[in-house]
């Protein structure tokens, strides 16, 4: 079975690649794709195909997903592009005849009134409509989004953030990866699952942050707006700080919301903890 991973040379679609290596997915059956497939020549040294594949390029496309029985098609990173760009790898899909599409797309997308989640609803709607067999792997926030400010929270001693007592399901994207993985190889996988870890507050994340690095970190809730302004003023571009401060609205809304249900059974194991994930950032 030839399975085709696009945006390998991200973090997740790597993490996805890897993830089938250690299941034991033959090398040669797992084709890993990117715009700049020099990034994946260690990939392809350890037998893996790499294929050049760019959303706007439907004849890279096409011949990427040649052959091809089931895609994991990764979310591109181009926001405001991405429908038209996923439509192009939903027609090549469709016209490579695959048995499988899966999506990475976003928590509660059909109900989620995140900016972020726009793209993604219009994107699963296409696939719905192309008729092909498919599977929405609806990823909450990464932990990494988190994670990776652990020296800023430091410093300020705070998470700023405008999610009030929302809860979000996050989970790191090892889990996310494994589990796409994990969905790729099932006989008949779910047409949606809704994946993400143990929820957690803000003021929770902050309390975790300041167990693990042993000092005091609290919880700032302050408005959409002037999270915006603050994410501007750490030289962050105006749309960018705007869509963050907005997904924070989302999960005060509960939008990144999910049970653990399903993840854990892709897993078949728990999520990481988020005390683990900051340990090993920390
Ligand atoms: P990365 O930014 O690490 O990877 C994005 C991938 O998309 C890269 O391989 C990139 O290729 C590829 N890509 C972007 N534009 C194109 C294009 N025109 N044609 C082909 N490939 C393209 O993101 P992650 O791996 O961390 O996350 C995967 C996706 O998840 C993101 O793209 C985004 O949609 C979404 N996301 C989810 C978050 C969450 O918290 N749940 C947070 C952030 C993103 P290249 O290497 O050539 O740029």
């Amino acid at each position: 079975m030839t399975l085709v991973v696009t945006g390998a040379t991200g973090h997740l679609g790597r993490l996805v690649v890897d993830s089938l290596l250690e299941r034991g997915v033959p090398a040669a059956d797992i084709v890993a794709t990117g715009r700049d497939v020099s990034r994946l020549s260690d990939l392809e040294a350890r037998g893996v195909q790499v294929r050049r594949a760019d959303y706007t390029d439907r004849a890279s496309l096409d011949a990427a997903l040649a052959g091809a029985d089931r895609v994991l098609l990764v979310s591109s990173s181009e926001v405001g592009q991405r429908a038209a760009q996923h439509q192009n790898v939903i027609d090549a899909a469709s016209a490579a005849g695959v048995g499988l599409l899966a999506y990475t797309s976003i928590s509660n997308a059909d109900r989620s009134e995140m900016a972020l989640a726009a793209e993604h609803l219009v994107t699963e709607r296409a696939i719905a409509a192309s008729g092909l067999p498919h599977t929405f792997l609806r990823n909450s926030w990464y932990t990494e989004n988190y994670t990776g400010q652990l020296a800023t929270y430091a410093e300020h001693g705070t998470v700023l953030g405008a999610a009030g007592d929302g809860q979000v399901s996050a989970a790191t994207r090892a889990d996310y990866a494994a589990a796409a993985a994990a969905g790729l190889l099932l006989a008949e996988p779910k047409p949606v699952y809704e994946l993400g870890g143990a929820a957690f507050t803000l003021g929770e994340l902050a309390a975790t942050v300041g167990d693990v690095l042993a000092t005091t970190v609290s919880y700032t809730d302050v408005p959409a707006e002037e999270l915006t302004k603050v994410l501007v003023g750490a030289g962050l571009p105006e749309p960018y700080a705007a869509v963050l401060a907005d997904a924070d609205l989302g999960l005060k809304r509960g939008d990144l919301f999910v049970p653990a249900d399903d993840l854990e059974t892709l897993l078949g194991r728990p999520a990481t903890p988020l005390a683990d994930a900051v340990r090993a950032a920390a």
